[in-house]
Formats: structure tokens, sequence, C-alpha cells
């Protein structure tokens, strides 16, 4: 018990460093997004998130750009509820059979101009899970999809970089 309560005292908390000064790549990205988004829509960017099947370590990624650290709302880039709200549907994993209908009428309800991301090497073709009896396979299985954002999981810099290209 001594020999505990002395390493505390001397090595201090179990915790992982505090994140350094904010990257200068990622708030260049994020900036770059914005302004686009506000140059073809005329406004800010509105993203319905999807999980269409994932293991969740894609939404793990993508809450992140939510976080304090990387605070993408600074730059108007929003999380919308509704799909009639969006502007982009971010769909992550495989689309399973029980999905594949609640996909398609999320895409019916989201208003023109709007463009679908799948995220992540599920959506892309169905990944890990590929030839699942319960999945009918990537995205595109379900709706169409303007953009692919490679990774296993994709890091939110990756997330980023895949939305400006959308943009651009
Ligand atoms: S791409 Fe990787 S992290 Fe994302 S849902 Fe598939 S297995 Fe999970």
């Amino acid at each position: 018990m001594r020999k505990i309560l002395l390493e505390s005292l001397l090595k201090g908390p179990l915790a992982e460093p505090s994140p350094g000064a904010e990257d200068p790549e990622l708030l260049a990205f994020a900036a770059q997004v914005a302004s686009a988004a506000r140059a073809k829509l005329g406004r800010s960017l509105s993203i319905r998130e999807i999980d269409a099947g994932s293991c969740n370590g894609c939404e793990l990624e993508i809450n992140a750009l939510g976080n304090a650290f990387y605070d993408l709302e600074r730059f108007g880039l929003r999380f919308v509820a509704s799909p009639r709200h969006a502007d982009i549907l971010l769909v992550t994993g495989p689309v399973t059979k029980n999905m594949g209908e609640a996909l398609l009428r999320t895409y019916q309800a989201t208003p023109a101009p709007k463009w679908v991301v799948a995220a992540g090497a599920c959506a892309l073709d169905g990944g890990l899970f590929a030839g699942s009896y319960a999945c009918l396979g990537g995205v595109a299985a379900a709706i169409p999809v303007d953009l692919y954002i490679p990774g296993c999981p994709p890091t939110p810099t990756a997330l980023l970089e895949g939305l400006l290209a959308l943009m651009g």
C-alpha cells in the first residue's frame, strides 16, 4: 500500500497528456470547408450523420469533430438532427438489411441540393462485413453516393479533407 501511495505521489495522475496547440493544418481545412460552403450554398453547411450499421468506430471519429478540441461549429459546420435540415448525409458502416429502407427514406426526406458522403471502409463496399447475410453492402447499395472517404475509421482530418473536396 505504501509503495502505491509513494508511486502516485511521484508519478502524477494516469491520464493522457493534454492536446498541444491547435493544429494549423486542421484549422485551415475547416476554414476552407466553411468558406467553400458559404460560396456554394450562401450559408453554413448542415450535416446529418447516419449510422447504417457501423461498429461505431467511425462515429467516434465523427463525434470528435464536435468536441472541444476540433470544435467544428465555430466554423459554421453543424450536425443537425433532421434530414430535412441537412445539406450532406454522412453515412457510416455497411448498410444492414434492417437499415436499408430507413436510409432510403432519410435520403428522400433530404431537400435538394444534397450530397451523400460515405465515410469509412465499410461504407465503401461493406468492409469487414461484406458478404454477411445481414448486410446489403456499401452505401451505394441503397442510395447514390457523391463521395467516399476511406479509412477504418477515417480520421477527423480525413473527414474534413473529404468535405472540402466535395464543396470544391
Ligand atoms: S470502417 Fe472500420 S471503424 Fe468504420 S464501421 Fe467499418 S469497421 Fe468500424
